[in-house]
């Protein structure tokens, strides 16, 4: 299988030919198709697989084709460091399109900037549960619109005790016609839970 057989358009095709890409991974072989075409997904998978062009692909055309108000999606993450590098792949993978993306993560990251960053909008949230929250109950930011949410490392997102955070966010974002993802690399129990709680009719694929 090749990129060109996925329906991704040309700005992104050339993206990914200079990110270096040759081939799909499986788990892109599997889950591009399906996120494309509108479903809800878990991904079981390991960091490393490709997991992260695999959910970002798809989401870079819904928001390239699809309308609405924004912010329309938000990736969440357990750490500071897991944004840091999604928000990386956002920025080779979208290089071509005028899309923006905003990353908000706590530690070190200045919230004076960050709010800086919210006001002058974007397409797409990449956060850590905990900031976002932060910056949500100062009034900064409009969530209702969010059409597409996934959730990466959904295990230790759970392990890093931001159980509360997640439930307060899905009472906060309307689950009307939302396509959702969830990527861990394992699936304990309460994994499972959050994936009833989370998604609708999910494929479920396993790497
Ligand atoms: P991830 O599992 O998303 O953390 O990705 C692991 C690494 O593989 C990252 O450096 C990606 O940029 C890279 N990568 C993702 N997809 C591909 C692919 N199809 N071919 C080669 N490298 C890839």
């Amino acid at each position: 299988m090749q990129f060109e057989d996925f329906k991704l358009n040309r700005q992104l095709l050339n993206a990914i030919e200079e990110a270096g890409y040759e081939k799909p991974s499986p788990i892109q072989e599997q889950a591009i198709p399906l996120l494309l075409a509108g479903h809800d997904v878990i991904g079981v998978a390991q960091t490393g697989t490709g997991k992260t062009a695999a959910f970002m692909l798809p989401l870079l055309m819904k928001l390239k084709y699809a309308q609405g108000e924004n912010p329309r999606a938000l990736i969440l993450a357990p750490t500071r460091e897991l944004v840091i590098q999604i928000h990386e792949h956002f920025e080779m993978l979208s290089k071509y399109t005028d899309l923006r993306a905003v990353a908000l993560y706590g530690g070190s990251g200045s919230i004076k900037r960050q709010l800086e960053q919210v006001r002058e909008g974007m397409d797409l949230i990449i956060a850590t549960p905990g900031r976002l929250l932060d910056i949500y109950e100062r009034n900064e930011l409009n969530l209702r619109q969010i059409k597409t949410m996934i959730m990466d490392e959904a295990d230790r997102i759970l392990d890093m005790g931001f159980m509360p955070q997640i439930n307060r966010l899905l009472e906060i974002i309307s689950s009307k016609k939302r396509q959702n993802a969830l990527f861990s690399a394992t699936m304990p129990e309460k994994v499972v839970k959050l994936t009833h709680d989370f998604l609708t009719f999910p494929e479920e694929i396993n790497i």
